[in-house]
């Protein structure tokens, strides 16, 4: 996966911020992240002896799955340059390894060449069982299973990946997922996987493209890793992976108190999502079907000027503060290139 965000914390109106009614001061303070150092991440409190971890090989998302026991193994295309970091946290807390590549001769497609497929855990038989079904197929159910994924989550995920649609593009997983949620009202942050790209990449070399496009103008954020699951849900209201989220940030919070606040302050926010890249993140909170919103604090999509012109032209300026309403019901029933869903994440 590529990685080209850094920890910088600066509130990001956006190539396009929807400001005409309101402005970055309305917005919540901006989480700041002190004591870090790009990827670094230092810990309020030792964990076995570290005092700071890194947010790439593996992403902490993924370790925090692994420390907390909602993971049994993590896998990892690893950069060899991250081999001795790896390595200490194999040693600090007692993980143990597999290269599969080299155990099943069968070489994995890497999107940047040189890198290597990595399995860990605590336990060597869950850890063989992952790279035997790594050798069989990354796009089955039993892998996903393996690397302790919800079964219900990685048959959506499976179905949708394995959907031929000879007439029609495919939908995006988001679409699906969102589909399949029925109480839409309120979602947690902690499923919120719209920024999640790993994995949603099916539409060739333009799809590859767009990815790095969207990666690259969010590059003040951490973007690749702005997220709580590091798997795809199979709906937002999806107990098993509520549960997991709730672990994962109760440990990111306890170990890590600056960078919790760092991904809640992005990820919990509600989102106009009109496709993969088409969506308007809010700086707003959602009441009694009204939006109300001071800008767009990041991540930024790659949505056409004239779809933040017409957000903004159903929006009407917000009484109390300086910012401005947007009516729900307006926004659904305007007419659109592509039917927005309002996936509400924030709180
Ligand atoms: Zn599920």
């Amino acid at each position: 996966m590529v990685h080209m965000g850094r920890i910088v914390r600066m509130g990001h109106m956006g190539r396009m911020g929807l400001t005409k009614h309101g402005g970055e001061k309305c917005g919540k303070v901006v989480n700041k992240l002190s004591g870090t150092n790009d990827l670094n991440v230092k810990l309020a409190r030792p964990l076995c002896g570290l005092t700071e971890l890194r947010d790439y090989d593996p992403y902490i998302s993924d370790l925090a799955a692994l420390l907390t026991g909602v993971k049994p193994v993590i896998y990892i295309d690893l950069d060899i340059r991250s081999w001795p970091y790896i390595h200490e946290l194999c040693r600090r807390f007692k993980l143990k390894y597999v290269f599969p590549e080299e155990e099943y001769h069968k070489e994995a497609f890497h999107l940047t060449p040189g890198k290597k497929i990595i399995i860990l855990g605590f336990n060597q038989r869950k850890i063989r069982e992952a790279a035997r079904q790594w050798s069989i197929s990354v796009v089955s159910v039993p892998w996903g299973v393996a690397l302790g994924y919800p079964q219900c989550c990685v048959k959506t995920y499976a179905k949708w990946q394995h959907a031929e649609s000879p007439f029609k593009k495919t939908p995006d997983l988001i679409k699906v997922i969102s589909g399949q949620t029925r109480a839409k009202e309120q979602l947690s942050f902690t499923v919120n996987n719209i920024y999640n790209y790993y994995s949603r990449i099916r539409g060739g070399p333009k799809d590859e493209a767009m990815q790095q496009e969207i990666v690259a103008i969010n590059s003040n954020i951490t973007f690749a890793t702005l997220q709580v699951i590091s798997w795809h849900p199979c709906s937002y209201n999806c107990r098993k992976s509520l549960a997991a989220g709730e672990k994962i940030f109760a440990f990111m919070e306890y170990y890590m108190p600056n960078f919790a606040g760092h991904i809640k302050h992005y990820l919990a926010r509600p989102v106009i999502f009109f496709d993969k890249y088409e969506f308007v993140t809010l700086d707003g909170r959602l009441r009694a079907g009204k939006l109300d919103y001071c800008g767009i604090p990041g991540p930024v999509s790659l949505a056409p000027a004239a779809l933040f012109d017409k957000i903004r032209s159903l929006s009407e300026p917000a009484e109390k503060r300086r910012g401005a309403r947007l009516d729900i019901k307006k926004l659904f029933s305007a007419a659109w290139k592509k039917k927005p869903e309002l996936l509400n994440f924030g709180e």
